[in-house]
């Protein structure tokens, strides 16, 4: 990589932002010498100066949303969802600070008492994805710091002018630029953020690639908190209703929202084979509907264009594959402008494939699997190393307990699309999609560490039994090695 990095909005090519590649020596420095300040001011100072840059996003949300939506892609209403995300996490994070990481006391007898309280890690690395650039890695920032840690955020390489952006705005709030530090680069510069001895943790948001290999990384450090959300190869069942319209909308939805790029979007349309037939045609026929276009296009689109021509020419390619291995086309992966990387939505039945991966494609590719009983729906749905999101359409309540009973996720759905979790949950995945830490509400359990103490006002002892009247009668040494 050169020393500067460049973005370019992927549905023009034109450059919007370029910044030089950071020392990351130095921006690990400025944090871990910044936190013990930090940590000592009062939660609620913490707390306030986070509020101050809630309302700093706020005032800034239009300008930050077209940011988000010329450096992504995606479509301007989208980027204003993303944008009021990072605005409501400070209350979340706040209630759930005390929620998760309360100080509890616990009287005893004789003026005992047993305290627990929680303590900042120290500086903690994030790094953040490209689809979502604000709202991911502002899951892992505020509650950081909320807890009293300094930050040093790295944002993808793909969208560094929104994290810079970020930054900014908890600067322009009052967050000292020594506790929150910008790391401008790519891989290289995450690989020597992640194994930098000055952190304390490291939060990650992106593929189960990256999140594999920093778990090795981490492997014998057990000391550093890592955090991994990772992505994943999540199935939609769609089994016995009446309302076959919404059912299909439910699929596109998951399928296709962000254009494919969301963690929980749903990558397997797992169908009984009676409905099927129904269910496909409508699927096709609103799929066919969907506006793909500029994310300032007027009318507005459903999706923009994935992130870059890579990743674009990665899912045509993949499409290929799944064709060339006995997958029958529902509906055509396109490509409109030729270089450019709007992608129409792909579906492709791979009923007959003897093996399919268990890859994430992690754009708009639906692939379609038909079976005959629920038991084989289910065990369908788990035939994944991953398991971030899943859901059930239409059933009865008893299906719907059988398959959250033996779903393996860490969000599990019924009559709801796979994606749009709530941020006043936990969110995180098991299998490759996590490592049991998730983030959403449960962030604050990975920013702060619990600490019990035992306390007295006054020095209090007795040795209640084993004590001689005296020490002149101490018996002289009967047994080697003991004195
Ligand atoms: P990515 O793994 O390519 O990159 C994520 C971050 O890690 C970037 O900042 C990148 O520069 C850095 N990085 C890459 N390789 C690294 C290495 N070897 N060592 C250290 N750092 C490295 O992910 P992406 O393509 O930007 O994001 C899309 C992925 O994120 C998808 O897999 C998606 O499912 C996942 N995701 C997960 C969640 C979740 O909450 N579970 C949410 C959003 C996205």
């Amino acid at each position: 990589m050169s020393e500067e990095l460049i973005s370019h909005e992927p549905a023009t090519g034109a450059e919007l932002w370029r910044g030089g590649i950071s020392d990351v020596d130095a921006e690990v420095a400025a944090a871990r010498q910044a936190w013990p300040g930090w940590a000592a001011k009062p939660l609620a100072y913490r707390a306030e100066t986070l509020r101050r840059f809630a309302d700093r996003v706020k005032a800034d949300a239009e300008s930050f949303a077209d940011l988000i939506a010329r450096e992504t892609g995606k479509p301007l209403w989208e980027a204003r969802t993303e944008v009021e995300s990072v605005a409501a996490k400070v209350d979340i994070s706040v209630k759930a600070y005390a929620e998760r990481t309360p100080n509890r006391r616990i009287e005893g007898a004789m003026g005992l008492r047993h305290a627990v309280r929680h303590k900042p890690h120290g500086a903690l690395a994030v790094l953040g994805p490209y689809n979502f650039p604000a709202h991911l890695p502002n899951g892992h920032i505020v509650p950081a710091l909320l807890a009293g840690n300094s930050v040093i955020f790295k944002p993808s390489e793909k969208t560094p002018a929104v994290g810079a952006k970020l930054a900014q705005l908890f600067h322009s709030a009052g967050v000292p630029e020594e506790v929150l530090r910008l790391v401008i680069g790519g891989p290289d510069q995450g690989k020597a953020l992640a194994g930098h001895d000055g952190i304390d943790g490291l939060l990650f948001t992106g593929s189960a690639r990256t999140g594999v290999a920093l778990n090795r990384q981490f492997a014998d450090r057990p000391g550093k908190i890592l955090a991994l959300e990772m992505g994943g190869n999540n199935p939609i069942v769609v089994w016995d209703t009446p309302d076959i319209r919404t059912a299909a909308m439910l699929v596109v939805q998951s399928a296709f929202l962000s254009a494919g790029q969301r963690c929980t979007n749903a990558r397997r349309l797992i169908v009984r084979q009676t409905v099927a037939e129904a269910l496909i045609d409508e699927v096709r026929n609103l799929t066919n509907r969907l506006i793909v276009d500029h994310p300032h296009a007027d009318p507005a689109p459903y999706m923009g264009p994935v992130i870059d021509n890579e990743a674009a020419d990665g899912l045509t390619e993949s499409f290929l594959i799944l064709m060339s291995n006995g997958g029958q086309v529902i509906r055509h992966m396109t490509r409109p402008i030729a270089d450019r990387p709007f992608l129409t939505p792909g579906i492709i039945d791979v009923t007959a494939m003897p093996e399919r991966p268990d890859i994430e494609l992690f754009g708009p590719l639906l692939q379609l699997v038909r079976v005959d009983s629920f038991e084989a729906a289910i065990a369908e749905a788990n035939n994944t190393a991953f398991g971030l999101s899943a859901a059930l359409i239409g059933g009865t309540p008893q299906l719907y307990d059988q398959f959250w009973a033996n779903a393996r996720a860490g969000v599990i759905n019924w009559n709801r699309p796979t994606n749009g979790a709530s941020s006043a949950a936990p969110f995180g995945g098991i299998g490759l999609s996590g490592n049991h830490r998730p983030s959403a509400f449960y962030a604050a359990d990975y920013c702060a560490y619990p600490v019990a103490s035992s306390e007295s006002d006054a020095l209090r002892a007795s040795i209640g039994v084993g004590l001689r009247e005296s020490d002149h009668d101490a018996p002289k040494l009967v047994r080697k090695g003991f004195l």
